[in-house]
Order: C-alpha cells, then sequence, then structure tokens
C-alpha cells in the first residue's frame, strides 16, 4: 500500500512536513510555501472539532484525515458498517412477525439468513466502491496509472455514517424510513467528498462516480433479489 504524501490543506499542495521541532522543545506548525497559510491547523485541534467538521464535509478536515493522518481503521469500519447494514435488514425482515418461537430450527433458520445479509451487504459494498474505481478508471488521467489503495481507504472510511443505522434501528419510530434515508444521502455526500478530495477533482466527476457507485450497487442488489428470495434460509425450512 503507497504511503500517501503530506499536503496543505488548504490549497492541496505537497508539504513535506506538517510542524518543525525545534531543540529547545518549542513545536512550529509549518507554513505552506504556496498560500503562506499553516500547512494543517489541524494537528492542534481536538479529535472532537475534527470530526465535526468532517460531519460538516469540510474540504480541510477531509485532507487532514485522508493525507495527514495514518488513521488505518478502514477494515475495521467497513465490517463494522456491514454488519450494521445487515442488521437493519435483518431486523426489517422479521419486525412484521410475531416473536415467540421458540423452535431451535427457527432460530436457526433466522441465524443464517443474517449471515445472508451480511453476504448481501459485503457484496454490494465491494459493487459500490468496483463502480466508483471502474468510472473513475474510464476518465482520462484521473485512476490510470495512480495507486487505488489511497482511493479505497477513502471510500471506506467515509462510509462511517452507516454507523447511525443502528440507533436508528434500536430507537424504531414513524420517522424510520425518513432517517435511513438521510443516512444513506449523508453517506453518499461524505463518499464524494472523499473521492474529490482523494483525485484534487470537481464536485461534479465526484458526483459522477458515487452515482455510478449506487447504480452498480443496485444492480447488484436487484439481481441477487432475483437470484432467490431468501439468500440464507440453507434448506431449513
Ligand atoms: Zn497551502
Amino acid at each position: 500500500m503507497g504511503r500517501v504524501v503530506l499536503r496543505c490543506i488548504e490549497c492541496n499542495e505537497k508539504a513535506t512536513e506538517l510542524h518543525r521541532d525545534y531543540s529547545n522543545g518549542i513545536l512550529k506548525i509549518t507554513l505552506c510555501g504556496s498560500c503562506q497559510k499553516p500547512v494543517d491547523k489541524y494537528i492542534e485541534y481536538d479529535p472532537v472539532i475534527i470530526l465535526i467538521d468532517a460531519i460538516l464535509c469540510k474540504t480541510q478536515a477531509f485532507r487532514h484525515i485522508l493525507f495527514n493522518t495514518s488513521l488505518d481503521i478502514h477494515w475495521k469500519l467497513c465490517a463494522f458498517c456491514v454488519l450494521c447494514e445487515a442488521y437493519l435488514r435483518w431486523s426489517l425482515l422479521h419486525s412484521s412477525e410475531p416473536s415467540g418461537h421458540p423452535a431451535d430450527i427457527i432460530r436457526y433458520a433466522k441465524e443464517w439468513e443474517f449471515y445472508g445479509m451480511v453476504a448481501l451487504a459485503s457484496l454490494e459494498l465491494a459493487a459500490f466502491c468496483g463502480g466508483v474505481l471502474c468510472l473513475l478508471w474510464a476518465v482520462p488521467g484521473r485512476l490510470q496509472g495512480h495507486d487505488v489503495w489511497p482511493l479505497l481507504r477513502a471510500l471506506l472510511l467515509s462510509c462511517y455514517g452507516k454507523v447511525l443505522l443502528v440507533p436508528a434501528v434500536i430507537w424504531e419510530h414513524d420517522f424510520s424510513p425518513l432517517c435511513l434515508g438521510l443516512i444513506k444521502l449523508f453517506v453518499l455526500t461524505s463518499n464524494s467528498q472523499a473521492v474529490r478530495v482523494i483525485l484534487n477533482c470537481r464536485r461534479r466527476l465526484a458526483l459522477v462516480a458515487v452515482g455510478a457507485g449506487l447504480l452498480s450497487e443496485m444492480l447488484v442488489a436487484r439481481a441477487c433479489q432475483a437470484g432467490g428470495e431468501h439468500p440464507g434460509d440453507g434448506g431449513h425450512v
């Protein structure tokens, strides 16, 4: 996996260091040679402030996280988000059923259904990332010859909003469909901002790339639905 170079969060210019350590114990934030502003003001900020700015989709906060930190929780976060999504679908599947089946066989069938949902959610996430990467690959000069890992890491990290699916399921109420729609919109907005920051491209290209990912995700979901109504029933019933 290639090391992402440090960048100025204001003007996206490459930087060699974020701060300079003087021998008498004084640390000083480096100023950008291009825009004369601090290369990365966020190194002094509290993580909560950085998170709030990332939630607000500020370009500077995204540049700080994606270029100037070595945050490597993307695979764990991705696994957690897949589990959240699988749990949401699984609970929606059973929300209309009367509860209280004591039989073990029903419990096992439900468990297999959950694994089926995990597989489906993973497949859809892979289809989404694949769709985004394929579209950007087709645009000349964007991904060809570049390392795709930083973009993949950015896509996975920017899915962090899916964690909100858990409270949306637990505190179920009449507005749940609206909440789920808003969470989806928020995740897609973060995804497009991540693409824009990594490639330093226009907003329109990032939106088109995310749209292509969404389309590919929906096609895979439709194909899986058509392939079997109960993907995980395992032949128990
Ligand atoms: Zn700068």
